[in-house]
């Protein structure tokens, strides 16, 4: 079970922007790991303090949290969990003003110039079938990324001495100047590699297939992102590794067509069904279902089958399938077919009286939406 986020601050349920603002605040110069080397427990709480803050400090967020609690944000990537230090980092500049922000990095504010190094992020595609998307899916994918190679060792770099940065101090007109800028050495990471296997590269990684499993939660939409976090390339010596970028996209449904949350199917049937009524089965992304169709139904009608839909990726409920009935008029007939309907051409109930309820395609349009 999660710990309750007002709780991690400290906060009561009601408190104000300013009153969360501070007590992060509070939290994250508390626990922070410049402050704490080596304390996991504090780095615990300072990720978790981050987190709260991240959800707590957005409206929007913050409503679904107060309505949903942690359910809100199932599936990772959204808004809620997984939160890594650069992302904390960088809610820096908005928490202790612009000289804690500078590139998201351990630089700037927090000691020494030596830079939080965080792997590159690797993107991937991923193709799901409608019912995968219906019904909620775990993909196990073969994802090639670069892996720190056993046996590889740094060693603090002595252009910078750790650093990161080399600084200089200059005497101008203007007085003593002091500039800093990154060590071209390490690049800023303070550490260089000591040795490493023959067949790494040169920051001691190898590019290793690893398979990821990650798991979709049900009513993602083509286009959306998921992060898995930490499954990137990683990072020499101390960084963090960088994330698996997960592009869904959508593969087209032979007979269901997706609106939303909600499916529409083509139902084509004969004259003598409409005439008759029937029994069919339709396909949903559950499986078959039978469906009645009423003796005298009109070409056009919207059957709608309740929670038959994708379930709302934001934990709204779950949408309908809309079954469109299409009456079939046979092109050929044969020369009894013929005799029957041309004597039924001027019958009383072949001829068209719309009812109330028989509304014009527009007006029904126009009822969905609203
Ligand atoms: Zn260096």
């Amino acid at each position: 079970m999660k710990e309750d986020y007002y709780e991690i601050l400290g906060i009561e349920k009601n408190a104000s922007a300013a009153e969360i603002k501070k007590a992060y605040r509070k939290k994250a110069l508390k626990y922070h790991p410049d402050k704490n080397p080596g304390d996991h427990t504090a780095e615990e709480m300072f990720k978790k303090s981050a987190e709260a803050y991240e959800v707590l400090s957005d409206p929007n967020k913050r409503s679904r949290y107060d309505q949903f609690g942690h359910g809100a944000f199932q599936g990772g990537g959204f808004g809620g969990g997984g939160m890594n230090m650069e992302d904390i980092f960088s809610q820096f500049g908005d928490i202790f003003g612009s000289h804690f922000g500078g590139g998201g990095g351990f630089s700037g504010g927090f000691g020494g110039g030596r830079q939080m190094v965080k792997g590159s992020n690797l993107r991937i595609r991923v193709q799901l079938s409608l019912e995968e998307i219906a019904n909620g899916v775990e993909k196990k994918i073969k994802v090639k990324r670069k892996k720190l190679a056993k046996g590889t060792t740094y060693k603090t770099c002595t252009t910078c001495n750790g650093q990161g940065q080399i600084t200089r101090i200059q005497n101008t007109i203007l007085g003593r100047m002091q500039t800093s800028s990154p060590c071209t050495t390490c690049g800023g990471l303070g550490q260089i590699v000591d040795s490493k296997p023959a067949n790494a590269d040169a920051d001691g990684m190898l590019v290793t297939e690893e398979t990821v499993s990650i798991k979709i939660p049900a009513g993602v939409v083509d286009g959306m992102q998921l992060k898995v976090t930490g499954k990137g390339n990683d990072a020499p010596a101390n960084g963090i590794a960088g994330d698996l970028l997960v592009a869904i996209e959508e593969k087209p449904h032979d007979t269901l067509q997706r609106e939303g949350d909600n499916l529409h199917y083509d139902l084509y049937i004969s004259i003598s069904e409409a005439v008759l009524g029937a029994s069919k089965e339709i396909e949903t992304v559950t499986g078959k279902v039978r469906i009645k169709v009423d003796a005298g139904v009109q070409s056009g009608k919207i059957l709608r089958l309740r929670n038959k839909g994708i379930p709302s990726i934001n934990g709204y409920g779950t949408g309908d399938l809309l079954v469109h009935i299409n009456v079939w008029t046979p092109k050929s007939l044969s020369k009894e077919q013929k005799d029957f309907f041309e004597k039924m051409m001027d019958d009383e109930h072949f001829q068209p009286v719309p009812e109330k309820e028989d509304k014009s395609f527009f007006e029904k349009v126009k009822d969905m939406f609203s």
